[in-house]
């Protein structure tokens, strides 16, 4: 599991910064990559990564400005243009449906796919599916915007081989019963509970990924012991107020929000075009008394997300 960015900037694409777009790779864990806003040129950023657009298999939008949506139409076609058959599903907010079904059909653009769409009015669970499960809610922006919870589910614990030959125990098809918890004769006349050679359950990864918002408590319950927080920072540390005009976030919020949440790591993205070079950094600088692990994300960058140890 990893998130990869696209885009880490906000309103408008610079030289260093494309808009709106993380994909996570569940390659591994689903064989598919969802991806998380799709702003203008995503698909372009997408041809520099080894991403291949018809293993999209889910599309998160957070809200419908155009810095997180207008690369979504032509991505869609070039996924069908490649050959794309599997079906993709589209959540976001309302609006979301007309907004991509009107520009194919103006463009008089056919998928080779179904294109499935789940439009989001309230907090909820979105799925729970193939051991992973969705969870969206509201934020505080100027249009209806949500943020996202991708729950992974615990992995069961391994069979512990080792523990067994010591044992004597012969291999065979008696492992996988006690794999399964079974309860198991042996012929010499042994009987073993599976559930003493079973490892610890591993437990699944929490990951939030949220849309542009000012600090607001579903940021909160969103992010709730998360290995990993993507919050915009649009603005530095003292821009309070600016903040709060453009309805977005500084980069102390975004820290907060993690803290209370009880985070491990906090990933600073949708950074404006007024902080480049070391002026981008200090974002994070300026807030690791709050939450030491926390760094400002660049276009292309990739972040493991690791089991807990
Ligand atoms: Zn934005």
């Amino acid at each position: 599991m990893q998130l990869e960015f696209l885009g880490t900037g906000a309103g408008s694409p610079s030289k260093q910064r494309n808009v709106a777009s993380v994909a996570l790779r569940l390659l591994e864990e689903r064989n598919a990559i969802w991806l998380f806003d799709v702003g203008e040129a995503t698909q372009h950023q997408i041809l520099h990564t080894t991403i291949r657009p018809r293993k999209i298999e889910k599309i998160f939008i957070t809200h419908l400005h155009g810095d997180h949506i207008f690369g979504l139409p032509g991505l869609l076609s070039s996924r069908s243009f490649q050959g794309g058959t599997e079906p993709l599903t589209i959540y976001g907010p309302v609006g979301i449906k007309q907004y991509v079904q009107t520009s194919l059909q103006v463009s008089e653009s056919r998928l080779s796919y179904p294109l499935h769409f789940v439009e989001l009015t309230d907090d909820g669970e979105l799925f729970n599916d193939h051991g992973f499960r969705v969870v969206a809610r509201k934020l505080d922006h100027k249009i209806a915007c949500f943020g996202y919870r991708i729950e992974e589910a615990d992995h069961p614990g391994e069979l512990q081989v080792e523990k067994l030959r010591e044992q004597n125990v012969p291999s065979g098809p008696i492992y996988g019963q006690l794999k399964a918890g079974k309860t198991v004769t042996l012929p010499d006349g042994r009987t073993l509970d599976g559930h003493d050679f079973i490892g610890k359950p591993q437990p699944g990864r929490i990951v939030a990924i949220l849309g542009d918002t000012r600090q607001t408590h579903n940021a909160v319950l969103l992010a709730q012991n998360a290995d990993v927080l993507v919050h915009e920072s649009t603005f530095a540390k003292d821009e309070t107020k600016m903040a709060h005009s453009y309805y977005h976030s500084t980069s102390k919020q975004a820290a907060e929000i993690a803290k209370k949440a009880g985070v491990k790591k906090l990933l600073l993205n949708h950074i404006s075009a007024r902080y480049t070079g070391k002026a981008a950094y200090q974002l994070a600088y300026q807030v690791r008394n709050i939450v030491p692990d926390t760094r400002v994300v660049n276009d292309f960058d990739v972040i493991d997300i690791p089991f807990k140890k």
